[in-house]
């Protein structure tokens, strides 16, 4: 059955239809409204008007929604950081409109569904999809489903605390996060996270496409700092494998295009496991960009199966 699926981001939102396999068939996108709920809701109707009406005629088409952030398992809320619609109950607002109930789920549950089902972790049994992008999160399915969560949160991994025995050694600082607490791996291990390490080592302002672009190029210090934080990102691998076992982590987000970034983090993850445990799979997503959107659409058709 074709499908849609809808992923709202800092600053847009797209839909997508997708054929009964999840291949993209169209893509729709428009700017998120920064200030006003109303304008947010009303675009977000829009979008599924437009996925409605390039579904017809047909039954009515199975739409998910995959949104950055926190969507309260008891109260239907969603809590997230640059949308006008954090505090509301976005599907009840949008069913308002549009007259019927669309699933909605955390963008990164989204990407480790998607990935789990027809992507680079489809042949796992416990797939982890980690984002290293803007942020850091990650989600969890196993068989290919997802699992119930008590706050509807992802796997809030990257404010989990860098361990000392990382920073120290490395004489690296503990910085601040915008979460308000200290040392959280997004700080080091995200695109900013990269620059910051960067910038620490190489003292000048420096971007996270630049450090690899330069290391790629050849450039010692470059590569120096791309390896210091691919050991840290070591430690966030070890840390997802220490909580949740998996078979296999899909790695997502815009990091996730650093060339050769497999064999860059398994060589300190390989030098950090923990006794006999074997290292689970690590994989580049497959889905790329289309994971959010495709994540979501692959929720709405099981919700109607
Ligand atoms: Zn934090």
């Amino acid at each position: 059955m074709i499908c849609g699926g809808i992923d709202i981001g800092g600053t847009k939102i797209e839909a997508r239809l997708f054929s009964h396999d999840l291949a993209t068939m169209d893509v729709r996108r428009v700017p998120t409204p920064r200030d006003s709920l109303n304008d947010f809701i009303d675009i977000l109707a829009e979008q599924v008007r437009w996925l409605d009406a390039r579904s017809e005629p047909g039954p009515v088409l199975p739409v998910g929604i995959a949104l950055p952030g926190l969507i309260d398992s008891q109260t239907g809320h969603a809590f997230t950081s640059n949308l006008p619609a954090s505090g509301h109950n976005i599907q009840t607002l949008l069913a308002e409109r549009i007259g019927r109930k669309l699933p909605l789920m955390n963008d990164c549950q989204a990407f480790a569904l998607s990935e789990a089902n027809g992507g680079a972790g489809d042949e796992f049994e416990t797939v982890v999809g980690l984002i290293l992008g803007t942020g850091v999160g990650a989600g969890l399915a196993f068989n290919g489903n997802l699992t119930r969560r008590a706050n509807g949160s992802a796997l809030e991994v990257g404010h989990i605390g860098v361990p000392a025995r990382t920073l120290v050694p490395r004489q690296i600082p503990v910085w601040p996060c915008g979460c308000g607490k200290q040392g959280c791996f997004e700080k080091y291990v995200s695109g900013n996270g990269l620059a910051a390490l960067g910038q620490f080592r190489l003292s000048r302002p420096i971007v996270a496409e630049k450090i690899v672009a330069s290391a790629s190029e050849g450039d010692e210090c470059s590569a120096a700092v791309l390896s210091e934080w691919a050991e840290i990102a070591a430690e966030l691998l070890l840390t997802i494998q220490l909580d949740h076992d998996p078979d296999c982590i899909v790695i997502g987000g815009g990091l996730s295009r650093i060339p050769d970034l497999v064999p860059l983090l398994e060589k300190p993850f390989e030098a950090i496991r923990l006794g006999k445990m074997r290292m689970p799979a690590i994989r580049v997503a497959r889905h790329g960009d289309s994971s959010g959107a495709r994540g979501a659409a692959v929720m709405a058709q099981r919700a109607v199966q």
